[in-house]
């Protein structure tokens, strides 16, 4: 057995596995033997191991002083100066600096001072992005753009009638500006196909030839 999990036993009638922060909760009835258990786990080791991977290559957002912040795929020192006259954001080479009225501790005012910084570096450098990559395309009308915290994709794309829109995921900041790039591509390729068929994939292919490196850091299967 190479899966390491947690045991919860219960009234339940049948075994499930989930994975929570990277762990394996295994969930079972009272009285269900343990090799009937494990057994269960072997035949979805490889299930599990990617879901693991998945959730612990997912970089997230902290706001601990002197947490480690992914910034455009670069790795950045969240440094907090409390009490401040003035409230902002400053970015060097290796730090983010973020300058509050409060103590280091007030974690949501500093969530608050963070986020809405990131928003508008998203909305500024999104935007940028999409402008430029839509030329690539030989559409008439440009979707108009959104960006949402999505908990599970990328982007989005909407078509109602004649009307259109595109929604980027704001954490997609956290990552090399390729993965960007190639959501923007995928997103206004189903401008043209509205699936995932292999016609949509070869327009991808032909707007943006790297496409499956940028899918796969955002898969969580290379860094
Ligand atoms: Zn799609």
């Amino acid at each position: 057995m190479t899966v390491e999990y947690k045991l919860i036993r219960s009234k339940r009638k049948s075994v499930s596995i989930h994975i929570e922060n990277g762990k394996v909760i295994v969930r079972a009835p009272r009285i269900y033997p343990v090799y009937e258990i494990e057994k269960f786990i072997h035949k979805k080791e490889k299930w599990i191991n990617n879901h693991i991977n998945k959730q612990l290559s997912k970089p997230q957002i902290s706001y601990h002083n002197s947490d480690v912040i992914s910034y455009l795929g670069e790795e950045y020192t969240l440094i907090i100066i409390e009490k401040s006259i003035q409230e902002k954001v400053e970015l060097d080479d290796n730090n983010i600096y973020l300058y509050s009225h409060y103590k280091k501790e007030n974690e949501a005012h500093n969530k608050k001072i963070l986020d809405k910084w990131i928003e508008n570096s998203c909305l500024e450098i999104f935007t940028e992005k999409y402008n430029e990559l839509f030329k690539l395309f030989d559409y008439k009308n440009k979707p108009p753009l959104f960006l949402r915290r999505f908990k599970s994709r990328w982007g989005a794309y909407h078509k109602r009638g004649f009307k259109d829109k595109i929604t980027l995921n704001i954490n997609l900041i956290m990552y090399p500006i390729e993965c960007l790039e190639y959501v923007i591509i995928h997103e206004l390729s189903h401008k043209t196909h509205l699936n995932h068929s292999k016609n949509f994939y070869n327009l991808v292919e032909k707007k943006y030839p790297n496409w499956k490196k940028s899918k796969a850091i955002l898969d969580g299967k290379i860094d």
